[in-house]
Order: C-alpha cells, then sequence, then structure tokens
C-alpha cells in the first residue's frame, strides 16, 4: 500500500525541512501499523526562495521525496493539481507545507478509509483562534452566502487536508477546469467523506501567502464557480424595477390626467436615473464575471507549466 503525500509549497524553505520531518515521523509509525509505504510529492510553484534546492535536497537523501518545480507562481490550487497528477499512491493525501494540517491525523483517517465505508477522510478547523476577527466573519459569511447559493455543498472550516482513494483522486483529476476551486471541486465529485475535526494550528515557519483582498477574490472564484444564482439574481433585478417603472408611469399618467402636469420632481427623477443605471452596471459585472470566467476557461491553457520534476534530476545524474 503506497500514500501519497501531496505539499505545495511557494516560498516554503523554512516550512519545508520541518515538515519532512515531521511526515517521515509519522510514515515510519505508519510502516509499523498499517505497512504503508509513503511518497512525499512537493510541488514548487514558483517560489522566490530556496524551496527548489530544498525540494533537490530532500529529493538526493531521500528518493522518496518527489518534486515538481512550476515555471512561475501559478498557485495553490494549481499545485494540488500538478501533485496529484503526480501521484502513484493508492491513497493520495493533501496538505500544507506550514504543518497546519498535521500529518499526525494520517493514521486516524487512513482507518477510517481502510474500513471500506469512505472514499475520503477530510479535516475541518472548528476553531479560527489565532486569525483576525474580521477575517473570520468574512469567511463565515462567505460560507453562509455560498451554500444558499449553489447546489455544491462547501462546509465551514473545511481545510484542504484531506486523505482519499484512488478513486476520488481519479475523478478530481477528471475536472480539468482552468479556473479550480479545490473546495468545491472535492464536493461535487461526491463519494462520501468522513469529517474529522480539530483545532486551529499557527504555521510553525513564514508568513501566510493570503491577504484580505486575495481571500475576497477566491471567495469570488468559488461563487462564480459552482453556482450561478448570481446570474437569475441580476435577472431578477431587473424585472423588480421593470414592474416598479411599470407602476410609476401609471401613477404619474393618472396624476396628470387628474391634476394637470406641474413641471416638478426633478431632482427624484435625477437620484432614480442613478439607481437605474447603478443597478444596471451592477448586473452588467455579474454577467461580466461569468463571461471572463468563460473566456479563461475556453482559452484551455494548461493548468500549470512544470520546468523541472525529480526524474529530470534523475536522468541528469546518470
Ligand atoms: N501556496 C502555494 N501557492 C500559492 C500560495 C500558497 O502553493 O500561491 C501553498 C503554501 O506554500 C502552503 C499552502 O499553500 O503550503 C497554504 O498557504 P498558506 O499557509 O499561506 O495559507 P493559510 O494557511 O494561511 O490559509
Ligand atoms: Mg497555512
Amino acid at each position: 500500500m503506497l500514500i501519497s503525500l501531496v505539499v505545495p509549497c511557494y516560498n516554503e524553505e523554512e516550512s519545508m525541512p520541518l515538515f519532512y520531518r515531521e511526515a517521515s515521523r509519522v510514515a515510519a509509525e505508519m510502516k509499523q501499523s498499517h505497512g504503508a509505504d509513503f511518497e512525499f510529492i512537493f510541488v514548487d510553484d514558483g517560489s522566490r526562495d530556496g524551496t527548489l534546492k530544498v525540494a533537490r535536497q530532500l529529493h538526493d537523501a531521500d528518493p522518496r521525496v518527489r518534486y515538481v518545480s512550476f515555471s512561475r507562481n501559478f498557485g495553490k490550487e494549481a499545485g494540488i493539481y500538478a501533485g496529484l497528477k503526480a501521484a502513484k499512491g493508492d491513497y493520495v493525501a493533501t496538505l500544507d507545507a506550514d504543518l497546519q494540517d498535521p500529518p499526525a491525523l494520517l493514521p486516524k483517517m487512513l482507518d477510517a478509509l481502510l474500513t471500506g465505508d469512505w472514499d475520503c477522510a477530510a479535516t475541518r478547523r472548528t476553531t479560527r483562534k489565532g486569525e483576525p476577527p474580521v477575517r473570520s466573519w468574512f469567511a463565515h459569511k462567505f460560507y453562509q452566502i455560498i451554500n444558499r447559493m449553489g447546489d455544491t455543498e462547501i462546509v465551514d472550516g473545511a481545510r484542504d487536508f484531506r486523505l482519499m482513494s484512488r478513486r476520488m483522486t481519479d475523478a478530481v483529476l477528471t475536472l480539468s477546469e482552468y479556473n479550480r476551486f479545490s473546495k468545491g471541486i472535492f464536493s461535487w465529485v461526491g463519494f462520501r467523506t468522513k469529517w474529522f475535526d480539530y483545532e486551529n494550528i499557527e504555521r510553525v515557519a513564514g508568513k501566510t501567502k493570503w491577504n484580505f483582498w486575495s481571500l475576497f477574490r477566491y471567495s469570488i472564484e468559488g461563487i462564480v464557480g459552482f453556482s450561478t444564482a448570481p446570474l437569475v439574481f441580476a435577472a431578477l433585478v431587473g424585472v423588480i424595477f421593470c414592474i416598479a417603472a411599470f407602476c410609476g408611469i401609471v401613477f404619474v399618467a393618472v396624476r396628470a390626467l387628474l391634476f394637470g402636469d406641474p413641471t416638478s420632481g426633478w431632482p427624484s427623477m435625477i437620484c432614480i436615473l442613478l439607481l437605474c443605471s447603478g443597478v444596471q452596471l451592477f448586473c452588467l459585472g455579474i454577467v461580466g464575471e461569468y463571461l471572463s470566467k468563460t473566456y479563461l476557461e475556453v482559452k484551455h491553457r494548461p493548468i500549470y507549466i512544470a520546468q523541472e520534476t525529480e526524474a529530470d534530476r534523475d536522468a541528469r545524474r546518470h
């Protein structure tokens, strides 16, 4: 039985050795308890620090370590995709390099899959300790909104830390879309998922790659990727404004017939004009968001471009 650990890394030279140490410890334990072999796949997402160098060193010291290095930063989602594609394991796990996803949970997760009742063991944070309260609030709101709008359930607090069967991994790989929102993709492919809760752990070294705006963009990506409800919303607002306008016309016409037509109401006219054109632009923006995603999708660009893998390194040495 082979277990692949897929680890997306962007500027993680400090965390990687720590991750490797902890993961090898768990791997040795699981060799004993489950007879499981491991491979570690580090995906260097176009890092600007020594991440690639560390990956090469780890591979030289331990052939279980494999790596894929991107030609530039393609984002974590692309990293996960590349890692899943490279993975050869019967079971495949995705985890962060910063040890916020504790490898120590893996034995319990594997036990769940081995019962045959589940195809995926996923994890969920029960707390958001150590995170700015504003960020937590927006995160909660995002999950509320996306779950109300879409058919695909996105679990609040779900991490990208999962252990999947080969079946589910292959299913995830068949979704080769360019705009990848992993939380949605994992949920969309279905299969029975067992959830494990744990408390938030802060990263061991380095800094988070996310700020408020990148998270905001990410949440819009999730909504546009997995729900078309905003388009229906735009159409609905249009209908409501048409009805309101029609009522207004009738009211104004009747009033003019009954009481004559004194010219007044210019300021209110301007307000209404501004409101209507605002709503129009807003709805146009929603449509534009979908159009831009469609545009990126139809270009069929590759999700990532690899510039070096461990196979290249081995080939050069022999
Ligand atoms: N990551 C990546 N590419 C990126 C940004 C992040 O591969 O463009 C990786 C990063 O190295 C880490 C994981 O994704 O292993 C999660 O990133 P981070 O810890 O910064 O996010 P947070 O845990 O704060 O949500
Ligand atoms: Mg992290």
